[in-house]
């Protein structure tokens, strides 16, 4: 395995090929614990996980907990609502009072994007060693999704030796509300990194021309693109071509709480274009995975019936493997003794 080269992870525009291989393998590893009666690892012992979240979470939160645990750290958590934000306590200086408690790892979710990178940058400044892992930001980021959806897809596609490998020349369609998508764009980054070509399906206001040139150029503050040459981006707005030659499909929430304006009169009409049932996947013309991150509008983004058909719908598997992912991120953080991003 390669040696780890963040301290802090706040997004996937800056892993390199190698990077994405040590978390898959680690993940892998992970995943098969339960198998050799192994339930615990005592790899974190003595370290403090902190989950951060600003904004609700079902299904991340309890994932990283669970994963910290499963690595004997210790795990504290932060309420929002029964919190001094409530009192006008800034982000900053609620992060400041847990690294002052100890923690090793601060968990972060907010619904600002840059939130979590803004936090690594001033607790570098002050002088804490504590770590950031982003736990979603905003519509910027969501690092550790992105990745056990990689891995979820890699496993599926070969559960034997499920490494980056499998993606490479892959089509995969993400379809809805990608605008919005934390989940989305690192989706991105780490798909065409790996070698897949994605096609991205949904209407104008959900889905602007811009994204088919998302990759092209590393963000602000990064000055080199780590990965040589990425799988391309194509949009495609009619659902029955986009699924066409399909390799696997992930469909996306419509974000409403990051809607500042009315993009989406009609839901039923929004179903009937863009929702995945199993009718509209017959025109994948295989047998092709269903995705979602979660949580998902029943009924609106993809069928209930669908949602329910664990032949073809992965999204219990995604969360399940999120708790290897997050155990390989956790594990590759507390592991390293790096100081640079
Ligand atoms: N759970 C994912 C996220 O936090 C997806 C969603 O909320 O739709 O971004």
């Amino acid at each position: 395995m390669s040696r780890w080269s963040h301290r802090h992870i706040i997004d996937l525009s800056n892993f390199s090929l190698e990077d994405y291989r040590s978390v898959l393998e680690l993940a892998n590893k992970f995943k098969a614990l339960p198998q050799t009666g192994a339930r615990k690892l005592p790899t974190l012992q003595g370290r403090l996980v902190t989950t951060l979240f600003f904004e609700p979470s079902t299904r991340t939160r309890s994932s990283f907990e669970l994963a910290a645990r499963n690595l004997s750290a210790d795990v504290q958590s932060f309420a929002p609502t029964s919190s001094s934000l409530n009192k006008g306590e800034t982000p900053l200086d609620t992060a400041l009072t847990y690294v002052a408690m100890g923690a090793d790892i601060l968990v972060v979710r907010h619904s600002s994007p840059n939130v979590p990178a803004l936090l690594a940058k001033s607790l570098e400044k002050a002088g804490a060693q504590t770590k950031i892992l982003n736990g979603g930001d905003g519509l910027h980021s969501h690092p550790s999704q992105g990745l056990l959806d990689l891995y979820t897809l890699a496993y599926h596609f070969n559960s034997k030796e499920p490494t980056t490998n499998e993606l490479i020349g892959k089509r995969i369609v993400i379809v809805g509300d990608i605008l919005h998508s934390r989940v989305a764009r690192s989706n991105l980054w780490a798909l065409t990194a790996c070698g897949a070509d994605v096609v991205l399906c949904g209407p104008p206001s959900l889905l602007p021309e811009a994204f088919t040139k998302f990759v092209d150029n590393p963000p602000p503050g990064q000055t080199l693109d780590p990965i040589g040459q990425r799988g391309k981006i194509f949009i495609i707005r009619s659902l029955k071509e986009a699924l066409h030659g399909a390799d696997a499909i992930m469909t996306l929430r419509l974000q409403k709480e990051r809607m500042n304006q009315n993009l989406l009169s009609d839901l039923y009409r929004y179903h009937v274009d863009y929702g995945v049932t199993h009718e509209s996947i017959k025109w994948c013309e295989k047998k092709v995975p269903v995705m979602h991150p979660g949580p998902v509008n029943r009924g609106v983004e993809m069928s209930g019936a669908l949602l329910e058909d664990q032949s073809i719908c992965l999204v219990q598997e995604q969360v399940t493997n999120g708790i290897p992912i997050r155990m390989a991120l956790l594990y590759l953080m507390a592991s390293s003794e790096i100081n640079e991003h």
